[in-house]
């Protein structure tokens, strides 16, 4: 029999590209594809099956086998040796399977079997397959070779109009297309639009170069023309500020890149061609980085990725704006993207974005959510029922997708986008509306700030403040650490912006889940609760001063309010407090601009504080409340864990009893004491803090209107009253009695 060796792979590439290339039907392109193969390969039969929806494989395309062994029309994923395939996603190869047992049923006159799954993605396209009807046994490079054919072709595959075929074949079969998925919501909101399915190729067709400096010449040039439209791109589209804008500055700065370019280039003098020089260094990376749990570094391989792909497609000189495709409102699905493809369509225009994988500090999702669009992720399968215009609705808050959706749901779909309006222009009415409960009660309503974006909440809202400045934000986006003078224009930004308002100062909070791009990941086995935060800034005493130097400067004839986080014992509070007022002192003693008033505080978020507290509230002018740390150390509760997520509530005595403790000890004592965690922001959890005592909530700026609308429906004292009777309950959560009480009382916790 005729076998190809590694010197044919060659020409039978050849040979598919020239098949690929013809203006011809996909049908007919596939079948003279397996033809070719099976001719190629001396074999006697072959066959191209494609997946429908995860869960079908559909003949395509055959060619040789006799009239009375064709081979089935319709194969399970996982049943056969065709759905083995697919199932397992790898390759197999059968030398004989009459002596296999319990694949003897499958043989149908043809005993060898060599079949190779299409992947896109990780994902299963189909399974395309060569057969002999005698023993015989494929050698490694026939599976290599067959294994680049499948590779070439799963581009081809992820066609317009192969997905025509599919949805054609899912109505024929009579497959559910309308649906209902869920997914989980990534950003909350509604909408409607017909799908996109965002695809963008990052497959390799010609590896060796021929002409180097004609490789070198189109890399250069598909880069630069890369990097100007991406310039264009982001300066043209209304993206106001925030970490949204950082994300897509650090992704502009990531496809700039002097040593990403320099190794693109080292990989063509290598012998490659531009295209396999981006894809080669994009797998570098990923050898590298792939295993990481670091989240900052898998986020840098997604953009990467991402880079990657947008600059193979001006490589391939098939790069178009995608935002032409459409004219009307669209829902964009996709199996991962990166925060720039958004922009490839008209922002305005995208109504919802859904994701089959996808986690909520993913980039994209940052990116959607700052521009309103509700993100849906973490639907499987959904990228194969689905066809290019279908229409979709969005159910951001509960998390549902709708395809094809009935008319009840369209109309339902429009009811909530309307109350939403309605309930923006009420809260957005709140601004100039005094923070007073019905009782005339005042509570101080404050902002936490992390990014830039943060920064247009001070004017939006009219807070009194900001309670918590996460100046290990700026530090995480930059590239090298920031010096004392960046430092400063940092904190004087910020200083300036909230002119009288009070400003305090968080130190650097890193470690745990926030990681410098500039420092080696230390590899802890238990982050959360290692060499993070003040620990660190302990350690490198020069990091804390300079910070320290910095606030200090930004705050001349201004009150400086400073804290320091995940203080845990009464020592770290001392020595931290003493070196800023050594830092305070050699300032004086060095320009004598000093700010006019200094207090120094810290944030209660480990537990054993709260056993040193008499002493710390002697020495304290301020403390500030962390409950997203101190709930997770509290109840032994990964934060960051989904799993964990809904198993212990801050809603429940014991954490509330510690609140409690904590507030009346701090009002006795006289020292201003605010909370800082997300508990302030959430409207329900809000209201008890207030009936707990607690007079100053500190929040995320987009929480403010529904914490305030809540303020100005309350009773303290009734609130009061009713929580302390909670207290005493040994339920899991109070949460749904404490919903409850306020649908009665008229409370609106939106
Ligand atoms: C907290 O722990 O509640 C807090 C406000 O700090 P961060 O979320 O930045 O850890
Ligand atoms: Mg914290």
């Amino acid at each position: 029999m005729k076998s190809p060796n590694a010197n044919q792979a060659f020409s039978i590439l050849k040979l598919l590209r020239t098949i690929i290339e013809t203006h011809d039907s996909l049908a007919n392109k596939l079948n003279n594809i397996v033809e070719m193969i099976v001719n190629e390969f001396g074999a006697d039969a072959g066959s191209f099956y494609i997946d429908i929806d995860g869960k079908l494989l559909e003949l395509f395309a055959s060619y040789g086998y006799a009239s009375d062994s064709l081979p089935e029309q319709s194969i399970k994923v996982g049943e056969d040796i065709i759905g083995t395939v697919a199932k397992q996603n790898c390759s197999q190869v059968i030398t004989d399977a009459t002596k296999i047992e319990s694949l003897a049923r499958f043989v149908k006159g043809y005993k060898s079997f060599l079949g190779v799954p299409l992947i896109r993605r990780r994902r299963p396209l189909g399974v395309l397959a060569i057969q002999n009807k005698d023993a015989y046994e494929y050698s490694s490079i026939e599976v290599e070779i067959l294994e680049t054919i499948s590779m070439v072709l799963s581009d081809v595959v992820s066609s317009d109009e192969m997905d025509e075929f599919k949805k054609d074949l899912i109505k024929s079969k009579g497959l559910k297309e309308t649906n209902k998925i869920k997914g989980t919501s990534l950003s909350k909101g509604y909408g409607i639009g017909n799908a996109v399915i965002h695809k963008r190729s990052h497959q390799v067709t010609k590896i060796f170069a021929e002409d180097k400096s004609a490789e070198l010449e189109k890399l250069s040039s598909s880069h630069i023309k890369m990097n100007e439209d991406l310039e264009e791109k982001f300066n043209s589209t209304k993206l106001g500020i925030g970490e949204h804008v950082d994300i897509l500055e650090t992704y502009q700065m990531l496809a700039k890149d002097k040593g990403w370019y320099k190794k693109l280039c080292a990989n063509v003098e290598s012998g490659l061609t531009a295209e396999a020089a981006v894809e080669r260094a994009y797998e570098d990376m990923w050898n590298r980085l792939s295993g990481t749990t670091d989240s900052y570094l898998k986020e840098r391989l997604h953009d990467l990725r991402d880079i990657s792909d947008r600059l193979l497609s001006y490589v391939r000189g098939d790069f178009k704006s995608l935002e032409e495709i459409e004219g009307k409102d669209i829902i964009v699905v996709a199996q991962i993207m990166g925060p720039a493809d958004l922009m490839d369509y008209d922002y305005t225009k995208i109504k919802g974005l859904i994701i089959e994988d996808g986690t909520p500090t993913m980039h994209v999702s940052i990116v959607a959510k700052a521009l309103g669009i509700p993100v849906i992720a973490k639907i499987k399968g959904l990228y194969d029922v689905l066809h290019n215009g279908q229409l979709i609705a969005v159910d951001g808050v509960d998390g549902y997708v709708y395809l094809s959706p009935s008319k009840q749901i369209r109309a339902k779909i429009q009811d909530k986008l309307q109350e939403k309006l309605e309930l923006e222009e009420k809260l957005n009415s709140l601004r100039d509306l005094p923070a007073e409960t019905l009782d005339n009660k005042h509570i101080t309503m404050l902002i936490n700030v992390g990014l830039s974006f943060d920064l247009d909440y001070i004017e939006k809202t009219n807070c009194d403040g900001v309670g918590l400045y996460r100046t290990e934000i700026p530090f995480m986006s930059a590239d090298v650490m920031p010096d004392v003078n960046k430092q400063q224009s940092y904190y004087q930004d910020l200083i300036d912006k909230c002119g009288d308002k009070k400003v305090i100062f968080r130190t650097l909070d890193v470690g745990s889940d926030k990681l410098l791009p500039y420092w080696g990941s230390v590899g802890e086995e238990n982050p959360a609760i290692g060499w993070r935060s003040i620990r660190i800034t302990l350690d490198r005493r020069a990091i804390l001063r300079k910070q320290i130097r910095a606030f200090i400067r930004a705050s001349v004839d201004k009150e400086l309010n400073v804290m320091f986080p995940m203080v845990t014992n009464l020592n770290e509070f001392e020595e931290a407090k003493e070196t800023l007022l050594l830092e305070l002192e050699k300032e004086k003693i060095k320009t004598g601009a000093v700010p006019k008033k200094v207090n120094i505080g810290l944030m209660i978020e480990v537990p054993a504080l709260l056993y040193q507290l008499d002493a710390i509230l002697e020495q304290a002018d301020f403390i500030s409340i962390g409950t997203n740390d101190l709930a997770q150390f509290l109840f032994a509760c990964d934060r960051g864990n989904p799993r964990l997520s809904d198993r212990y509530d801050v809603l429940s005595s014991p954490f509330l009893t510690m609140m409690k403790e904590i507030i009346t000890k701090a009002n006795k004592a006289g020292v201003y004491c605010s909370v800082c965690g997300e508990m302030a922001g959430n409207p329900i959890e809000a209201m008890v803090l207030i009936g707990l005592g607690f007079r100053r909530l500190s929040m995320s700026g987009s929480s403010f209107g529904r914490v305030k609308s809540m303020i100005r429906s309350i009773n303290v004292l009734e609130i009061e009253d009713y929580v302390e009777t909670l207290l005493k309950s040994s339920k899991k959560t109070l949460r749904p009695q404490l919903i409850s009480y306020a649908n009665d009382h008229g409370i609106e916790i939106y």
